[in-house]
Protein backbone atom coordinates (compact mmCIF):
# COMPACT_ATOMS: atom_id res chain seq x y z
CA UNK A 1 0.00 0.00 0.00
CA UNK A 2 1.32 3.50 -0.77
CA UNK A 3 -0.32 6.76 1.12
CA UNK A 4 0.85 10.12 0.21
CA UNK A 5 0.09 13.14 2.91
CA UNK A 6 -0.29 16.24 1.44
CA UNK A 7 0.97 18.97 4.33
CA UNK A 8 2.30 22.39 4.65
CA UNK A 9 3.61 21.53 8.35
CA UNK A 10 5.58 18.21 7.08
CA UNK A 11 7.59 17.82 10.66
CA UNK A 12 4.63 17.65 12.51
CA UNK A 13 4.42 14.13 10.39
CA UNK A 14 8.12 12.96 11.39
CA UNK A 15 7.72 11.52 14.64
CA UNK A 16 4.61 9.25 14.36
CA UNK A 17 5.47 8.15 11.03
CA UNK A 18 9.23 6.96 12.07
CA UNK A 19 8.42 4.77 15.02
CA UNK A 20 6.63 1.75 16.39
CA UNK A 21 4.46 -0.49 14.23
CA UNK A 22 4.22 2.56 11.29
CA UNK A 23 7.68 2.85 11.71
CA UNK A 24 8.36 -0.83 11.21
CA UNK A 25 5.88 -1.69 8.16
CA UNK A 26 7.62 0.96 6.51
CA UNK A 27 11.12 -0.61 7.17
CA UNK A 28 9.81 -3.41 6.25
CA UNK A 29 8.57 -2.55 2.95
CA UNK A 30 4.75 -3.63 3.72
CA UNK A 31 3.83 0.30 3.21
CA UNK A 32 4.98 3.32 1.45
CA UNK A 33 4.45 6.81 2.76
CA UNK A 34 5.69 9.98 1.12
CA UNK A 35 4.75 13.38 2.47
CA UNK A 36 4.58 16.59 0.15
CA UNK A 37 4.59 20.27 0.89
CA UNK A 38 2.28 22.13 -1.46
CA UNK A 39 4.15 24.99 -0.66
CA UNK A 40 6.67 24.12 -3.48
CA UNK A 41 4.32 25.46 -5.77
CA UNK A 42 3.01 28.62 -3.66
CA UNK A 43 2.92 31.55 -5.09
CA UNK A 44 5.78 34.50 -5.18
CA UNK A 45 8.66 34.86 -3.65
CA UNK A 46 7.55 32.99 -0.65
CA UNK A 47 5.76 30.60 -1.69
CA UNK A 48 1.82 31.82 -0.96
CA UNK A 49 -0.43 28.95 0.24
CA UNK A 50 -3.23 30.78 1.80
CA UNK A 51 -4.84 34.14 0.86
CA UNK A 52 -7.54 36.26 3.04
CA UNK A 53 -11.24 34.53 3.08
CA UNK A 54 -13.96 36.41 -0.03
CA UNK A 55 -16.54 37.19 2.54
CA UNK A 56 -14.48 38.54 5.49
CA UNK A 57 -14.41 36.31 7.57
CA UNK A 58 -11.30 35.55 10.20
CA UNK A 59 -8.58 33.20 9.43
CA UNK A 60 -6.26 32.74 6.03
CA UNK A 61 -7.94 29.94 3.77
CA UNK A 62 -5.09 27.61 1.88
CA UNK A 63 -5.46 28.71 -1.69
CA UNK A 64 -6.85 26.38 -4.55
CA UNK A 65 -3.69 26.41 -7.18
CA UNK A 66 -1.07 25.01 -4.68
CA UNK A 67 -3.07 21.99 -4.15
CA UNK A 68 -4.48 21.47 -7.21
CA UNK A 69 -0.69 21.51 -8.48
CA UNK A 70 -0.07 19.03 -5.63
CA UNK A 71 -2.86 16.55 -6.16
CA UNK A 72 -2.03 16.74 -9.84
CA UNK A 73 1.50 16.07 -9.46
CA UNK A 74 0.70 12.74 -7.72
CA UNK A 75 -2.24 11.87 -9.84
CA UNK A 76 -0.52 12.05 -12.54
CA UNK A 77 1.70 9.10 -11.57
CA UNK A 78 -0.94 6.70 -10.57
CA UNK A 79 -4.22 5.88 -9.77
CA UNK A 80 -5.49 7.20 -6.38
CA UNK A 81 -8.26 4.74 -4.72
CA UNK A 82 -9.24 7.80 -2.47
CA UNK A 83 -8.19 11.72 -2.50
CA UNK A 84 -8.94 11.78 1.34
CA UNK A 85 -9.21 15.45 3.29
CA UNK A 86 -9.09 15.89 7.10
CA UNK A 87 -11.71 18.19 8.27
CA UNK A 88 -13.95 18.11 11.13
CA UNK A 89 -17.04 18.24 9.39
CA UNK A 90 -16.09 14.90 7.31
CA UNK A 91 -17.76 11.36 8.14
CA UNK A 92 -15.87 10.27 11.40
CA UNK A 93 -13.32 8.13 11.59
CA UNK A 94 -14.10 4.14 12.73
CA UNK A 95 -12.37 1.01 13.01
CA UNK A 96 -14.72 -0.14 9.73
CA UNK A 97 -13.41 2.75 7.72
CA UNK A 98 -9.92 1.58 8.70
CA UNK A 99 -10.30 -1.55 8.04
CA UNK A 100 -11.80 -0.53 4.29
CA UNK A 101 -8.72 1.97 3.65
CA UNK A 102 -6.61 -0.98 4.51
CA UNK A 103 -7.26 -2.99 1.58
CA UNK A 104 -6.62 -0.05 -1.13
CA UNK A 105 -3.63 0.70 -3.08
CA UNK A 106 -3.21 4.26 -3.06
CA UNK A 107 -4.86 6.96 -1.05
CA UNK A 108 -4.11 10.56 -0.40
CA UNK A 109 -4.30 12.28 2.82
CA UNK A 110 -4.49 15.87 2.53
CA UNK A 111 -4.28 17.92 5.26
CA UNK A 112 -5.90 21.60 6.00
CA UNK A 113 -3.92 24.64 7.91
CA UNK A 114 -5.45 27.76 8.78
CA UNK A 115 -8.99 28.30 8.60
CA UNK A 116 -9.57 25.08 6.22
CA UNK A 117 -9.07 24.54 2.48
CA UNK A 118 -10.77 26.48 -0.64
CA UNK A 119 -14.39 24.34 -1.08
CA UNK A 120 -13.53 24.04 -4.76
CA UNK A 121 -10.49 21.65 -4.13
CA UNK A 122 -12.82 19.64 -1.79
CA UNK A 123 -15.84 19.51 -4.82
CA UNK A 124 -13.88 19.01 -7.65
CA UNK A 125 -10.78 16.74 -6.38
CA UNK A 126 -11.43 15.38 -3.22
CA UNK A 127 -13.37 11.98 -2.60
CA UNK A 128 -13.62 11.89 0.63
CA UNK A 129 -13.64 13.52 3.99
CA UNK A 130 -12.72 12.12 6.88
CA UNK A 131 -12.93 13.54 10.60
CA UNK A 132 -11.26 12.06 13.41
CA UNK A 133 -13.76 13.40 16.05
CA UNK A 134 -15.99 16.49 17.20
CA UNK A 135 -13.36 18.95 17.81
CA UNK A 136 -11.17 21.81 15.79
CA UNK A 137 -7.53 21.28 15.37
CA UNK A 138 -5.52 23.05 13.74
CA UNK A 139 -4.57 21.05 11.35
CA UNK A 140 -4.83 18.13 9.51
CA UNK A 141 -1.58 16.12 10.79
CA UNK A 142 -2.36 15.06 13.59
CA UNK A 143 -5.78 13.22 11.86
CA UNK A 144 -3.71 12.33 9.03
CA UNK A 145 -1.34 10.52 11.51
CA UNK A 146 -4.22 8.89 13.01
CA UNK A 147 -5.68 7.52 9.95
CA UNK A 148 -2.35 6.28 9.00
CA UNK A 149 -1.93 4.75 12.21
CA UNK A 150 -4.93 3.04 12.15
CA UNK A 151 -4.42 1.66 8.63
CA UNK A 152 -1.24 0.60 8.61
CA UNK A 153 -1.70 -1.95 11.58
CA UNK A 154 -4.33 -3.73 9.83
CA UNK A 155 -1.93 -4.80 6.79
CA UNK A 156 -1.26 -8.12 6.60
CA UNK A 157 2.38 -8.14 8.48
CA UNK A 158 2.62 -5.08 10.15
CA UNK A 159 1.62 -6.25 13.47
CA UNK A 160 3.59 -9.76 14.13
CA UNK A 161 1.13 -11.59 15.77
CA UNK A 162 -2.32 -10.84 13.42
CA UNK A 163 -4.28 -12.26 15.68
CA UNK A 164 -3.51 -9.57 18.02
CA UNK A 165 -5.07 -6.60 15.27
CA UNK A 166 -8.36 -9.23 15.10
CA UNK A 167 -8.97 -9.02 19.12
CA UNK A 168 -8.34 -5.66 19.26
CA UNK A 169 -11.59 -2.79 20.48
CA UNK A 170 -14.00 -2.13 17.58
CA UNK A 171 -12.43 -5.28 15.20
CA UNK A 172 -16.50 -6.97 15.55
CA UNK A 173 -17.76 -4.42 16.67
CA UNK A 174 -17.33 -4.44 20.41
CA UNK A 175 -15.08 -4.01 23.04
CA UNK A 176 -12.01 -6.05 23.68
CA UNK A 177 -11.71 -8.09 27.42
CA UNK A 178 -9.37 -7.01 29.99
CA UNK A 179 -5.79 -8.21 29.99
CA UNK A 180 -3.13 -8.90 32.18
CA UNK A 181 0.25 -9.75 32.58
CA UNK A 182 3.11 -11.37 34.63
CA UNK A 183 3.30 -11.78 37.73
CA UNK A 184 0.08 -13.32 38.49
CA UNK A 185 -0.54 -10.86 41.66
CA UNK A 186 1.26 -7.77 41.88
CA UNK A 187 0.36 -5.29 45.40
CA UNK A 188 -1.95 -7.73 46.33
CA UNK A 189 -4.20 -7.41 43.23
CA UNK A 190 -4.57 -10.82 41.66
CA UNK A 191 -5.38 -11.80 37.84
CA UNK A 192 -8.77 -13.39 37.42
CA UNK A 193 -8.53 -16.89 38.55
CA UNK A 194 -9.59 -18.30 34.90
CA UNK A 195 -6.22 -16.68 33.11
CA UNK A 196 -4.26 -19.44 35.12
CA UNK A 197 -6.14 -22.32 34.74
CA UNK A 198 -4.66 -22.96 31.31
CA UNK A 199 -7.97 -24.24 29.87
CA UNK A 200 -8.66 -22.44 26.39
CA UNK A 201 -11.99 -23.34 26.60
CA UNK A 202 -12.75 -21.72 29.72
CA UNK A 203 -10.44 -18.83 28.79
CA UNK A 204 -12.05 -17.93 26.11
CA UNK A 205 -15.89 -18.13 27.17
CA UNK A 206 -14.58 -15.44 29.90
CA UNK A 207 -13.09 -13.32 27.28
CA UNK A 208 -16.47 -13.93 25.58
CA UNK A 209 -18.35 -12.39 28.56
CA UNK A 210 -15.94 -9.95 29.52
CA UNK A 211 -16.61 -8.47 26.11
CA UNK A 212 -20.32 -8.53 26.13
CA UNK A 213 -20.44 -6.67 29.99
CA UNK A 214 -17.76 -4.34 28.70
CA UNK A 215 -20.09 -3.79 26.21
CA UNK A 216 -22.60 -3.47 27.27
CA UNK A 217 -21.84 -1.40 30.46
CA UNK A 218 -19.40 0.80 28.67
CA UNK A 219 -20.20 1.67 24.82
CA UNK A 220 -24.14 0.14 24.93
CA UNK A 221 -24.54 2.22 21.44
CA UNK A 222 -22.41 -0.39 19.59
CA UNK A 223 -24.97 -3.47 20.84
CA UNK A 224 -27.87 -1.20 18.79
CA UNK A 225 -28.14 -2.54 15.52
N1 LIG B 1 -12.60 26.15 9.70
C1 LIG B 1 -12.68 24.73 9.82
C2 LIG B 1 -11.62 24.20 10.77
C3 LIG B 1 -10.22 24.36 10.23
S1 LIG B 1 -9.05 23.62 11.26
C4 LIG B 1 -14.05 24.36 10.36
O1 LIG B 1 -14.64 25.13 11.09
O2 LIG B 1 -14.50 23.26 10.04
C5 LIG B 1 -7.71 23.46 10.16
C6 LIG B 1 -7.52 22.11 9.53
O3 LIG B 1 -7.32 21.13 10.52
C7 LIG B 1 -8.67 21.61 8.69
O4 LIG B 1 -8.55 22.09 7.38
C8 LIG B 1 -8.51 20.10 8.77
O5 LIG B 1 -7.64 19.62 7.76
C9 LIG B 1 -7.84 19.89 10.11
N2 LIG B 1 -8.75 19.41 11.17
C10 LIG B 1 -9.13 20.11 12.27
N3 LIG B 1 -9.94 19.39 13.06
C11 LIG B 1 -10.07 18.17 12.46
C12 LIG B 1 -10.79 16.99 12.79
N4 LIG B 1 -11.56 16.90 13.87
N5 LIG B 1 -10.68 15.93 11.94
C13 LIG B 1 -9.93 16.01 10.83
N6 LIG B 1 -9.23 17.12 10.47
C14 LIG B 1 -9.29 18.18 11.26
Amino acid sequence: MRIDIISVVPELLESPLSHSIVGRAIKKGIVEIHVHNPRKYGKGPHQQVDDYSYGGDAGMVMMCEPLYKMITELTEQRHYDEIIYMSPDGETLSQGIANELSLMENIILLCGHYKGIDQRIREHMVTREISVGDYVLSGGEIPAAIVADAVVRLIPGAITDETSALSDCFQDGMLSAPIYTRPAEFNGWKVPEVLLCGNPKLIQKWQDEQIIERTKTLRPDLLKD
